[in-house]
């Protein structure tokens, strides 16, 4: 016998513990049975628009027939063998295209598990490379405020900005902090901001260069602390004065990639290569966990030796997974379409007509877009409302949210479409329709 939906409930509320939820006053959690193109169902039949990609992972829609079929294709042949001294076709033909597909110079892929992964991958690379190099004396990380990196150690350390992190101060190492100017759709004070911003870069990089190991930054959106955006203009001075005082340059495109942000990767939008790129969300298409850190021959090389000393000895037990990489083929595939390109620019479109129209409300501060990614900040209350992630606007949203079927999280006082790229400019609207609904009955 089927377990019941209210088993189901009480099991979990029983057993299970759940990400970034305080349990004590959360809902019941919503029981989702089935996903189709850009829909869920949950366990009463009800339908609702999956407007966050379930957490921006998403590319093509839920249960895609063509990666569920490269997947159970694979499951088939070969799950999983371990990835020292053994390789697979998989991961080898994975590697080879998506090399093809980044900008010259990004050739060498290393296989990981999740974003956060991807990003202690970058940081450990680049240390022990200046230790192989015999720098013993760069000992630094350069990140930029609100940066988000992902929730293990090294991570942590260098998103502190983000704020996320009080409970754990006490692990965390410490990291230089850069100001970001962050824009939006009219901001007047734009060139002043970038250019104050690279004037302290310069200073910062004067003094501390040397001792730079690398610099890190979410390239053209910071996701987690509320899609705020900088032009790919500022960005690219500001990485190519970083890579000119000879500090090594990540970037963290774990949500960026493959797409969201209009191009392939936001280093093409930016027109800049960095020294390493991490991929995550995106890659499988949202079917399975995955992630990839790329970088440079340069950087590999500073890893030959004789001796296993100089090797990166790091390695996680999935890596390089076989129906990862299988599912990552098959969204990759569809990614580089033509329809695909096409639909992400229908979506950038939308966000435009949309926000432009829900900016005359008296409510919304900001408005922003890049790519698949509109986004707008709910102008601060009387008291001190729309503050950080807590904020007392989120319940209020979310019951607007729930009530009228559309899966939507705001972050803090932002709200933001981030869909799969399926969507249909129908959808798109009744998400937008449902963000006018949910602002304008705020009190
Ligand atoms: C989500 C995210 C991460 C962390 O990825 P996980 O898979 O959640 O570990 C890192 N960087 C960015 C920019 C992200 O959005």
């Amino acid at each position: 016998m089927m377990t019941s939906v209210a088993d189901v409930i009480a099991l979990d509320r029983a057993h299970v513990w759940h990400p970034f939820t305080q349990a004590m006053t959360a809902p019941d959690p919503l029981v989702i049975e089935r996903g189709e193109g850009v829909s869920l169902f949950d366990a009463q039949g009800n339908e609702w628009l999956d407007l966050v990609s379930s957490w921006w992972v998403n590319l093509h829609g839920h249960g895609h027939p063509a990666i569920a079929a490269a997947i159970a294709e694979q499951a088939k042949t070969l799950e999983h063998v371990i990835f020292a001294q053994i390789t697979h076709r998989p991961a080898a033909e994975l590697s080879a295209k998506l090399v093809a597909a980044l900008p010259d110079g990004l050739e060498r892929v290393f296989f990981s598990d999740n974003g956060s992964t991807a990003i202690e991958v970058a940081l450990k690379a680049a240390l022990q490379m200046r230790r192989n190099q015999g720098q013993d004396q760069r000992t630094r990380f350069l990140a930029f405020e609100g940066g988000y990196h992902g929730d293990t150690v090294g991570a942590m350390s260098t998103g502190v900005s983000s704020g996320f992190f009080n409970a754990w101060k006490e692990m965390l190492f410490p990291v230089d902090v850069l100001g970001l100017p962050t824009t939006w759709i009219g901001d007047e004070a734009q060139q002043a901001k970038e250019e104050a911003a690279l004037a302290a870069l310069d200073r910062h990089l004067d003094a501390y260069a040397g001792q730079t190991i690398a610099a890190i930054i979410e390239p053209l959106v910071q996701g987690a602390s509320g899609m705020r955006m900088h032009s790919a203009r500022f960005l690219k001075a500001a990485a190519e004065r970083i890579r000119a005082a000879g500090v090594l340059v990540i970037f963290d495109e774990v949500m960026t990639g493959f797409g969201r942000t209009g191009a392939l990767f936001a280093c093409q939008e930016v027109g800049f290569t960095p020294d390493f790129i991490c991929l995550s969300k995106g890659l499988t298409g949202g079917f399975l966990p995955m992630a990839l850190t790329i970088t440079t021959a340069e950087i590999y090389q500073a890893f030959l030796d004789p001796s296993i000393e100089k090797a990166f000895l790091h390695g996680h037990s999935y890596t390089a997974n076989p129906l990862g990489c299988a599912a990552a083929l098959a969204s990759l595939e569809i990614t580089l379409s033509e329809s695909c390109h096409a639909q992400r620019q229908a979506i950038e479109a939308g966000h435009r007509a949309a926000l432009a129209d829900l900016a005359s409300l008296p409510m919304v501060a900001e408005t922003r877009v890049q790519g698949t990614i509109g986004a707008l900040t709910i102008r601060q209350g009387e008291q001190g409302n729309g503050e950080g992630y807590g904020s007392p606007l989120g319940p209020q949203l979310s019951a607007s949210f729930r009530a009228a079927g559309l899966l939507l999280r705001p972050l803090g006082n932002v709200v933001y479409l981030l869909p799969p790229y399926c969507i249909t400019p129908a959808q798109l609207a009744r998400g937008w329709d449902g963000v006018r609904a949910a602002l304008l009955a705020l009190r």
